[in-house]
């Protein structure tokens, strides 16, 4: 299959008015007729629900948690980012957009992310007016702070706390729409499958998390913003829910999953403190504005940072990256707090963590300052480190945090699958190798608010389709897929539990597939991976019954499905011979241990097929094309 990412002709900067001016309309009167299934309530789904019911569309949306509200959202800490140039300090579109190209080390599409950037914009302005309550200055004008992989200050921010409000404010848009009966809301629903009729994404088989029974539900076409797989590693900054199955169940039906080995490894995380522990927690890196990052200079140092005198300290950020000190990008920062931990540099207990300190902020600005802009993460810190980051630095430590693949989409955000569209961290589109900070939630909103109801318009206007109800053949074989799949999971009664799969299964993946990748060890995941999948199908204790509340039943659905996309992942990290961003080949990089890309052959996304159970995926390429920016060596320095 050819891809096609239906890129508009034109200029650049061009391209998206063009693009809307040339697709088909749907008449507001005909919108009324057309049903749209929208699965998630995050950032991403939240907002396209109720912007796709504002214009009229009747919208079922689902989410797995008790409310919308509490979708993973809900814990995005440090900001959004904008083109605004409120500061004044050299910020545009333009310098938007290159910034997110290059900080994904060039592997996204350059039209898709001019869109974000434009887009970006209109994004404030609408979240301004549904009264998220942004960080000020004293003037009145909305307050910015910085993020990594830039030099200007575009990061919109409300304390720590800014997916909160935004999901707030995108929920009261949806509660607005279930009031006024344009939006069915189906909470605590699981979606397990897609149903396909005549080639198009008709429905969705969910299952009720409450009283266990199978639902099935049929639209003219379905939204995925099921959010990211950062859990395939067990630990991570990701909610405990999030996971892979709704993307996954959509790759088994034919959406291609595109670069499924990029993930996000964020530099400032709690370390890993126990065996038994099931969650890793973010520091934002809103923090690195202020907090500087060091270590000992000498190895084996065991003293109190109070101790170390300053000519002992290597703020090593600042010393390798003298223009972007401690905001480089998230990768750069993460590569060089392990390779300081490998040198034997690490402090803490484990020795796998490095400082970060905010004496030198508290002594310039004082602590209410600091206090204001980070109040609840400090607050954070100190309750489960049970260590007063007031007084003494921070310790902290990469850890999985977000996944930059996802199922491909094109240019309208559909998948391979007609009418199957996607969104937000879901979807693979507009980061690359490597997301920048505060650029998740920009994303996830402009596909929500901004594009997706555009564009599932001109698929609609210009797509015949027949009607299609839940009695459809297609419905049926998919429910009855479905549950086949959750009987033999309780059949199985097996000694170990859900959990210690998942708990095996990410230590594969972070050991071999994590920071640092080598082919020989990718080769030796498969493996391992394999083997624990066929021991999983034999020894999984699933207890309890298929017909009322079993989150254990919920997990091992997931957790199957994990055990299968890791494979997914390894696959395409040893397809992928060179490093870029996020993923970092050992036997492929400078002479200053950074990335080193072969834009000669791997200069194109990586697009996987299902070709059938235990069979090898197919390899698609969408060669990427760089008209308006010159692929150079990335460079922070
Ligand atoms: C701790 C933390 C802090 C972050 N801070 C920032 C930040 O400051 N700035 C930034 O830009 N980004 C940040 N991010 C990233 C950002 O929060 C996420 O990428 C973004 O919120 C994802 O939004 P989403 O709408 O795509 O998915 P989510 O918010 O994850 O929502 C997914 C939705 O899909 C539903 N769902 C999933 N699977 C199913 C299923 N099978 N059936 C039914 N429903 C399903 C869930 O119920 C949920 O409603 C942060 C991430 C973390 C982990």
């Amino acid at each position: 299959m050819q891809l096609d990412a239906k890129i508009p002709d034109g200029p650049l900067a061009e391209k998206w008015d063009r693009h809307r001016f040339e697709m088909k309309l749907v008449n507001p009167a005909n919108k009324r007729k057309f049903d749209i299934i929208v699965v998630g309530t995050g950032l991403a789904g939240g907002s396209a629900s109720a912007t796709l019911a504002e214009l009229g569309y009747n919208v079922k949306t689902f989410c797995f948690q008790d409310s919308p509200r509490r979708a993973h959202s809900i814990a995005a800490q440090g900001g959004i980012n904008a083109a605004k140039n409120y500061p004044n300090d050299g910020d545009s579109i333009w310098r938007l957009f290159y910034d997110t190209v290059k900080g994904g080390d060039f592997r996204a599409r350059e039209a898709n992310v001019h869109r974000l950037a434009q887009v970006s914009n209109n994004i404030i302005d609408h979240c301004v007016a549904q009264g998220i309550p942004f960080a000020r200055e004293y003037g009145g004008l909305l307050a910015n702070r910085s993020f990594g992989g830039a030099q200007v200050s575009r990061t919109f921010y409300a304390r720590g706390q800014t997916g909160q409000q935004l999901l707030l404010g995108a929920y009261s848009s949806l509660a607005r729409q279930i009031a006024a009966g344009k939006v069915t809301m189906f909470p605590r629903r699981e979606m397990l499958d897609v149903v396909i009729v005549d080639g198009q994404a008709r429905g969705i088989v969910v299952r009720n998390l409450i009283s266990g029974e199978l639902e099935t539900h049929a639209a003219h076409a379905v939204v995925l913003a099921t959010g990211g797989y950062g859990n395939v590693f067990f630990l991570s900054t990701n909610a405990m829910g999030c996971n892979v199955t709704a993307a996954y169940r959509a790759y088994k039906k034919g959406a291609f999953f595109a670069n499924p080995c990029f993930t996000q490894i964020h530099p400032t995380c709690i370390p890993v403190h126990g065996t038994y522990q099931s969650k890793l927690t973010l520091m934002s890196e809103s923090l690195r504005n202020d907090g500087r990052v060091w270590v000992p200079k000498k190895a084996g140092d065991t003293r109190r940072p109070a101790d170390i005198p300053e000519d002992e300290r290597d703020y090593f950020l600042e010393r390798k990256y003298p223009s972007f000190g401690n905001l480089v990008p998230r990768d750069v920062a993460s590569r060089n707090a392990k390779e300081q931990c490998d040198l034997g540099k690490g402090v803490g207990e484990t020795r796998l963590a490095v400082y970060l300190d905010f004496a030198d902020a508290i002594r310039r600005d004082g602590r209410a300052v600091i206090e204001k802009k980070y109040g609840n993460l400090f607050q954070m810190y100190a309750k489960i480190t049970a260590d007063n980051p007031y007084e003494t630095p921070m310790m902290i430590y990469p850890a999985v945090h977000y996944t930059m693949g996802g199922l491909w989409v094109d240019y309208n955000l559909m998948s391979t699958v007609p009418g199957l569209f996607v969104l937000g961290e879901a979807n693979f589109s507009d980061h690359g190798a490597n997301r920048l900070g505060a650029s998740a939630l920009m994303q996830g909103l402009a596909d929500g608010y901004f594009v997706i109801p555009y564009t599932i318009g001109g698929y609609l206007a210009g797509t015949p389709q027949r009607a299609v109800t839940t009695a459809d053949p297609a419905f049926k074989a998919a429910t009855q897929a479905v549950n086949g799949r959750i009987s033999k999971l309780l059949s199985i009664n097996g000694h170990r539990t859900v959990d210690d799969f998942h708990r095996e299964l990410g230590g594969i993946m972070w050991d071999y597939c994590g920071m640092a990748r080598t082919n020989a060890g990718l080769e030796v995941a498969r493996g391992l991976i394999q083997n624990l999948r066929a021991e999983f199908w034999e020894n999984v204790k699933v207890p309890g019954e298929p017909g009322e509340f079993n989150q254990s039943l919920e997990r091992a659905g997931r957790v199957a499905d994990f055990l299968e996309f890791g494979e997914l992942m390894l696959i395409d990290a040893r397809a992928r011979q060179e490093s870029c961003g996020g993923h970092f080949n050992e036997a492929f990089q400078t002479q200053e241990n950074e990335a080193l890309r072969d834009d000669e052959n791997f200069c194109h996304v990586a697009a996987w097929e299902f070709t059938g159970e235990d069979k090898e995926p197919a390899f698609h390429k969408e060669p990427l094309v760089f008209e308006n920016v010159h692929l150079t060596q990335r460079s922070y320095k």
